[in-house]
This record gives C-alpha cells, sequence and structure tokens, in this order.
C-alpha cells in the first residue's frame, strides 16, 4: 500500500436514501384475533429515509434531493420490513414439489439423496448463491438456515450471505446415525467442525451460528450431549433442529429414546433448550412440553405449507401462545412448497381455519417480521422501521393482475386490504428488495450485486 493511500483511507459517501409509499410495520405484538390494534403502524404515502443502510425517520415531506438525498417513488405501492424466514433447507430447493411422502420416507426417498450431492465444494457454492438469491426474489431478506451435514456446505451459505449483506443464521448440519453413510458425521469430527465454523464465521457482519442436530432420530445421545455442551459454552449462539412434526416420527423417538418423557424431553435434557434455540413444527407436543419451552425460552418455527404437504398435522399456535411460547413463521422448503411468506401466512390461516381460529393478517404479518426478530433477539436489528435499525425493506404492489386488482379497489378498510394481499400475492408482486439500504432483487433488472 502507497503512504499516500493509507493517509487518506478511502471514505465512502454518505448513503441517504428515501424510498416513498405505503409504509405499514408494527410497533408491538398484535393481540390474537384482533382487528383493531395500536401495535400496527401505518403511514401510507409516506417517505422513509435511510442513512448508510440505517432507517434514520420517516415523514410525509420529501427530503431535499440538495441535501444528498436520492429519491426512489413507489407510491400507490406497500413497503414491508423483509421477511424473516426461520426454517429453510438450502439443498431442499431441488426436491421442493416431490410427490406423495409422509417425513420418513421423503427423507428417504428425495431429501437425503439431494443433500448427498452438497459434498462436492462447487454444488455447495452454486446451490448457496441461488437459494439465497431466491429468498431474496421472495421478499425474504434474513432466514435461519440449514445446510447438510458437509462443513463446505455451511461455510458456502456463511460466504454467499456475507456477499449479500444478510443477516443469516446457519450451522453445519449433526447426523451421526439412520442416514445414509454419505450423510454420516461422528462426535469427534462434527465438534471440530463446529467450533472451527463458530470461529471463523459466528458473529461476523451479520452471521451468526447455529448448532444444527438435524432431529433426534439422526443423532446419537452423544452427539446430542456434545451439541448441547456448545450451547452451554456459548450463549450467543443459536440452535436449530425438529421436533414432533410427524406422528410416526414421534413413535420412533420414543422407541430411540425408551427414557425419554417426550420427543422435546430428549432435546431439554442435553441442554438444547434455551433462548436462542429455534424448533421447527411442534405440532405433537402436550402441555408440559409447552410448558418447557417456555420456561427455557425457546421458540417455534410454525411451517404451515410444509405441515400440510406432508400431511404431517395441524399446528396448535394459540395452545402455543397461551402458554408463553414464542412462534414465527417458516417456510420449510422443500417440505414446504414455496419461499413465498404470504403463501405461507396463507396456509397458515387455513391450517388455523380448520381449528375454528381465525389469523389476523395482523399476527400473521407480525410472526413473519418483527414478531421473527424478537424472537430470534435481534428486534434492535431488523423486522421493522423503527429508528436505527438495519433498512431490510421490502416494495411490493398491492395488486397484480385482473382479480386481484378488482378485489383490491373493494376492499372496506385496512385490515380487508392486507389481508386480500395476503391471501392474493405472492413473489410475482414485489418489486424491490434491500438489504440494509442496498438494492438486493428488482423486478426490472434482475439480482443486484
Ligand atoms: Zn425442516
Amino acid at each position: 500500500m502507497s503512504s499516500a493511500a493509507s493517509q487518506s483511507p478511502r471514505v465512502s459517501p454518505l448513503q441517504k436514501l428515501a424510498l416513498r409509499g405505503d409504509l405499514l410495520d408494527f410497533v408491538g405484538e398484535p393481540a390474537w384475533g384482533e382487528l383493531e390494534t395500536s401495535t400496527l403502524r401505518f403511514q401510507p404515502d409516506t417517505w422513509l429515509l435511510i442513512e448508510n443502510g440505517r432507517v434514520q425517520g420517516t415523514q410525509v415531506q420529501a427530503p431535499d434531493v440538495a441535501e444528498g438525498w436520492e429519491l426512489q417513488d413507489f407510491s400507490g405501492r406497500l413497503i414491508l420490513p423483509g421477511f424473516i424466514d426461520t426454517h429453510v433447507h438450502c439443498p431442499q430447493l431441488d426436491v421442493i414439489a416431490s410427490y406423495g411422502a409422509e417425513l420418513l420416507d421423503w427423507l428417504n426417498t428425495y431429501t437425503f439423496p439431494a443433500e448427498c450431492r452438497y459434498a462436492d465444494p462447487a454444488v455447495a457454492e452454486r446451490g448457496a448463491q441461488r437459494f439465497l438469491d431466491a429468498l431474496l426474489a421472495h421478499g425474504t431478506t434474513a432466514a435461519v438456515v440449514f445446510p447438510t451435514v458437509h462443513k463446505v456446505s455451511a461455510e458456502a451459505l456463511f460466504e454467499a450471505g456475507a456477499q449479500r449483506g444478510m443477516r443469516l443464521i446457519t450451522g453445519k448440519v449433526l447426523m451421526d446415525r439412520n442416514a445414509p453413510a454419505a450423510l454420516l458425521d461422528d462426535v469427534a469430527s462434527a465438534e471440530r467442525d463446529c467450533l472451527d465454523l463458530i470461529s471463523r464465521w459466528h458473529g461476523r457482519e451479520r452471521l451468526a451460528y447455529a448448532v444444527t442436530p438435524r432431529f433426534a432420530p439422526t443423532s446419537t445421545p452423544e452427539q446430542l450431549a456434545m451439541a448441547g455442551a456448545l450451547c452451554r459454552a456459548d450463549a450467543s449462539l443459536f440452535m436449530q433442529t425438529h421436533v414432533a412434526e410427524n406422528r410416526e416420527e414421534v413413535r420412533w423417538v420414543a422407541e430411540l429414546f425408551p427414557t425419554a418423557r417426550s420427543y422435546l424431553d430428549v432435546y431439554e435434557r442435553v441442554g438444547l433448550l434455551h433462548p436462542r434455540a429455534l424448533l421447527a413444527h411442534g405440532i405433537w407436543l402436550d402441555e408440559t412440553d409447552r410448558q418447557a419451552l417456555a420456561r427455557s425460552g425457546a421458540q417455534i418455527s410454525f411451517c404451515p405449507s410444509s405441515n400440510l404437504f406432508l400431511g404431517s398435522g395441524l399446528f396448535d399456535w394459540p395452545a402455543l401462545a397461551q402458554a408463553g411460547v414464542k412462534v414465527s413463521l417458516a417456510s420449510d422448503v422443500g417440505g414446504g412448497t414455496s419461499l413465498s411468506m404470504q403463501r405461507n401466512l396463507l396456509d397458515a390461516y387455513k391450517v388455523q381455519a380448520l381449528a375454528g381460529r381465525r389469523l389476523t393478517a395482523w399476527s400473521g404479518l407480525y410472526a413473519a417480521t418483527r414478531g421473527a426478530a424478537e424472537a430470534l433477539g435481534l428486534a434492535q436489528e431488523m423486522g421493522h422501521f423503527g429508528v436505527g435499525t438495519l433498512a431490510d425493506v421490502c416494495v411490493w404492489d398491492w395488486a397484480q393482475g385482473p382479480v386481484a386488482g378488482a378485489r383490491d379497489e373493494v376492499v372496506r378498510g385496512l385490515h380487508e386490504r392486507v389481508f386480500a394481499w395476503m391471501c392474493l400475492s405472492d413473489e410475482r408482486n414485489l418489486l424491490r428488495s434491500y438489504v440494509s439500504g442496498k438494492i438486493r432483487y428488482s423486478r426490472d433488472e434482475g439480482m443486484k450485486g
């Protein structure tokens, strides 16, 4: 480096960006079933001000171009915080929409063969890039992700997440039994790989490590104990796994762990339940399990399209909410059939409707934005338009096509409008995704580097 360069390091110019549109976010958690809520912050035809990637405020008047503001006018469009998908599998884009199986068949027939390919670093890298670009093209700007058992698959995701500046939580999958040999690790090598990945990626930029036992059946008690020890040694680590998704799976876990009180208890007794633990599904839980989740602060990722597609069961959201358990929303692709959080919200509504309950657009959208950020302990960073948060923002058409357009014209009131949007929209409504104020997807121009 020349002495001139070291004396005057290049300072990037202050980026001042203002987006105009109908801003919608939450300042708190809406009550179940409540259509009128003070937790909603709707600011129609308002400018969202972003400075150096962070939200600086909102105002009705356009900011002054002479002060360096770049104005992007999306008036008549809906602007939301980017969605947060709290449970999704990168390598399973290749098996999305696979016919005719329940969980255990589906893993053996479709998923495990697809995951074997990720041993190849080139496959893992291409897969990670394609996967994160797909998330951004669906309006999802942050995610908690399963790669495969291969260390390179986690590396590839961290690398691709860093390139895009995304909040990404992931970690090498732990599996040391009951899977094809090509997908098995062992306790010692898995621990080494985790420690190495943690030291190099955890806490770097917006990346965080999640200790990732796939699910109880594919880890020995010794491996689960190792995973619990990693969590106890560093409370800043996340943990992700699956629990009580499918009845056959629950029966199998009871056979494999005969002394455990329940499936959830397998995790609790080794220290895997804590405030940074995310457990996908949680359909077949009992009240003791719900209390254990609430006590530990561990949270559930509700995966409605996956639960319907694989025929796993109907998630009892209110029972968990009443017990004080945090619930966020997840696509669980490839068990789920779409990365679109609106499609998953619509499925969430239908799952609750079958049980005679009604999910408001407010509870659904909250769970997919601020609620997820709160559950992850990251609400100071994302999930809403509070001043100082990183500007993870998506711009949506209120309606696409004649049916949605006609519906949007006759809506009465804001909840009806947003609910119809939630039911009728998908990734085709997305115009722009911004991550920390940078355009990362634009419908007109494809992906932005
Ligand atoms: Zn899953």
